[in-house]
């Protein structure tokens, strides 16, 4: 057998997972395509696409849920085909909604998944279900349950025999504004103090935004972009606003006396100006005495999500 084992360091980097051109095909379709991802140790990596992109089909694989049509998948550093089943306990996993019986509590639910798993310590149970907000509902079964308390049950399975690593595909679907910023902060704690690596997916930007460390793009299954959020911030570039009476004229001005090319102009009299920003009072003195009228001149920070529509093309993501 060929045994295929990779220690994924990288610029010092531990990569908990990463597939190598993996690609899944269905009825001659192909939903993922190509896919080369790498999950650090220790961080918050999300998925970001729109509805459809390839998500839960990744996170799928990833699982060993679907069968990928080709491509590698690393697990801690493993070839997933050689990947014993028996470390799958190293994971916790939420895909799409969660599945329990109907007639049972939460706790009795988790009792079963508890014994399949025989891997708990005894508090576990109750200590999953206190992280998020359930430990109060002795009585109501599952089948009465919310779609955000099924939601939080979903996580609490995903975490109770504390796992290395956190597969959560749209782990905020259905939960209300405090249950996302519970879910949010003890994600981040889970990270920051154990160490957790974690794979979150969604579309909603502004979501992910607040935790991930790592943002991978996905657009028709392909990657289109794998950065940090620091980096991704850079996009939210500057720009000088100036509400002009003729924004050909300025145009002209600013290329010809300012020898500036980086703008964009909207409309029939907004002129965004990306470069030479401090420049601006001088840019309106001389656009004065060219005898335009400048209305106003304001300063702003470009929206992320301005930056992503570009990059998937077409309908605003997020
Ligand atoms: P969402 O946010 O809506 O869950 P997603 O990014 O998770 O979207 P997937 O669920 O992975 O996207 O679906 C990607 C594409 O694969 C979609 O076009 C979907 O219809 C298709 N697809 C998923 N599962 C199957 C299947 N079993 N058979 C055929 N097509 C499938």
């Amino acid at each position: 057998m060929n045994h295929e084992n990779r220690n994924i360091h990288i610029n010092d980097v531990t990569y908990i997972i990463e597939t190598k051109d993996l690609c899944k095909v269905y009825q001659n379709h192909s939903v993922v395509n190509n896919l080369n991802l790498h999950i650090p140790k220790g961080q918050i990596y999300a998925l970001l696409g729109r509805n459809g992109a390839g998500k839960t089909t990744t996170m799928k694989m990833l699982l060993n849920l679907v069968q990928p049509s080709s491509g590698k998948i690393f697990l801690f550093g493993k070839n997933s085909s050689d990947f014993n089943k028996k470390n799958y306990h190293r994971i916790g996993s939420m895909i799409e909604a969660p599945a329990f019986y109907e007639n049972l509590t939460a706790k009795e639910n988790l009792e079963i998944l508890a014994r399949l798993r025989g891997r708990h310590r005894k508090d576990t149970i109750e200590y999953a279900l206190s992280i998020v907000n359930l430990e109060k509902e002795h009585k109501k079964l599952f089948r009465e349950y919310s779609l955000g308390m099924k939601q939080r049950l979903g996580l609490a399975a995903a975490i109770m025999h504390e796992p290395e690593l956190l597969i959560l595909d749209e782990p905020m679907n259905g939960l209300d504004p405090i249950g996302i910023y519970e879910t949010r902060n003890y994600l981040l704690q889970l990270c920051k103090e154990k160490g957790t690596t974690i794979l979150i997916s969604s579309h909603i930007l502004n979501e992910i935004e607040q935790i991930a460390d790592v943002i991978g793009v996905i657009e028709k299954g392909k990657l289109l972009e794998e950065t940090n959020l620091q980096k991704l911030y850079q996009h939210r570039r500057r720009y000088a606003e100036f509400e002009v009476s003729d924004v050909k004229k300025a145009a002209l001005i600013l290329e010809h006396f300012f020898y500036i090319s980086d703008y964009t102009i909207i409309g029939n009299s907004l002129l965004r100006l990306y470069e030479k920003i401090d420049s601006r009072a001088d840019i309106n003195r001389h656009f004065v005495k060219e005898g335009l009228a400048v209305a106003n001149i304001s300063v702003h920070t470009g929206k992320l999500e301005d930056y992503f529509t570009e990059l998937v093309g077409g309908d605003e993501i997020g």
